[in-house]
């Protein structure tokens, strides 16, 4: 198999190629159609498995470029270091989209995030404690969400993240598509699974 065998655009296969990255792991073989598709998906994955990948880059064919200033993306993170790579790969396959990405998170001063707010953006990376501060000192309008992805869940709720999550399902709009990562299929992840996922997809690997 390979990448030219899903939808994704030239300026997404460029990148791809770019990367050098010219087999889809089975993560990505198995989750980027269902997600082009809109399905909801929910994989259960490792990190070092390419599923950072298996939801950016379909993600990116279907937001594809900037379209008015709020964000359409929410890719939820457990810890900081999760949200930098993923913003990482967000920027590497988008060097052909014209997309923005705001990449937000605790243990710093907002100054400059609410700054890069401002500006407008496509996508927001975030830890939900920092998204949720943000949120309500009103610099994030939820409105225009249409994806909404929770990477590491099961860390998340290890980490004591639930309530947050709840939170954040009440501020986003009720129609969109979601994805939910995880290493491990715990009781809680099950649950938060329920909770947020309509007839996902479940890919295992
Ligand atoms: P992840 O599981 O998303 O953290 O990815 C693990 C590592 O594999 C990262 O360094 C990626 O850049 C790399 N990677 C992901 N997909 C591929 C691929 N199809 N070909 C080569 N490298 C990849």
């Amino acid at each position: 198999a390979s990448f030219e065998d899903f939808k994704l655009n030239k300026q997404l296969l460029n990148a791809v190629a770019e990367a050098g990255y010219t087999i889809p792991t089975e993560i990505q073989e198995k989750a980027i159609t269902p997600v082009l598709a809109g399905q909801d998906v929910m994989g259960i994955a490792q990190t070092g498995t390419g599923k950072t990948a298996a939801y950016v880059l379909p993600m990116l064919m279907k937001l594809k470029y900037a379209q008015g200033n709020d964000p359409r993306a929410l890719i939820l993170s457990p810890t900081r270091e999760l949200a930098m790579q993923i913003e990482e790969n967000i920027r590497l396959f988008s060097t052909y989209l014209d997309l923005r990405t705001v990449l937000l998170y605790g243990g710093l001063g907002p100054k400059t995030q609410k700054e890069q707010l401002a500006k407008g953006c496509d996508i927001i990376v975030a830890t939900p404690g920092r998204f949720l501060d943000l949120y309500l000192e009103g610099e994030i309008n939820t409105k225009s969400l249409k994806f909404l992805v929770l990477d590491e869940a099961d860390k998340m709720m290890d980490m004591g993240f639930i309530s947050k999550i709840h939170r954040i399902l009440e501020i986003v709009p009720r129609k969109r598509q979601n994805l939910l990562f995880s290493a491990t299929m715990s009781e809680l992840v099950r649950k938060i699974a329920g909770d947020f996922l309509e007839f996902p997809t479940v890919i295992e690997v």
